[in-house]
């Protein structure tokens, strides 16, 4: 198979990924909303909150909230990859430039740098972390 024609093919089962992952992101976020609705108007039947419980219900809602902001980051991390797979950037490590391995990008679809780069960055912001936390 001629280079070109392997590097589409690549890149359409990336993309095949990519808007499958998108897909289960914006469900997810979906059922938590439909989960929320469904919560909201049984609460309103059923009975008048005392104040205990609406402190209980406000800490609840705001799990609910972060954990679709975590599905939107999601979301908008996929856009970004989709974004790059059309501008053939997809797939290259931001650090070092090289072809990110495709079990990895299996894994981690959206993924930006390659196994080695990530780690070495995780490990440098775990550092900063530390140094944040001895500075206080
Ligand atoms: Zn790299």
């Amino acid at each position: 198979m001629p280079k070109e024609i392997a590097s589409t093919v690549r890149t359409d089962a990336l993309r095949q990924i990519l808007l499958e992952r998108r897909q289960e992101a914006l469900k997810d976020v979906e059922d938590l909303l439909a989960r929320r609705r469904m919560a909201q108007s049984e609460q309103r039947e059923d009975f008048v909150p005392d104040t205990a419980d609406l402190a209980l219900q406000d800490a609840d809602g705001d799990q609910q909230i972060s954990l679709m902001e975590i599905r939107n980051h999601v979301r908008e991390q996929i856009d970004e990859a989709l974004r790059r797979l059309d501008e053939g950037r997809y797939g290259i490590c931001d650090d070092c430039g090289r072809e990110i391995g495709e079990g990895r990008l299996k894994a981690v679809p959206f993924a930006r740098r390659c196994v080695e780069c990530q780690g070495r960055a995780e490990a440098l912001e775990q550092l900063d972390q530390e140094k944040d936390r001895t500075q206080i």
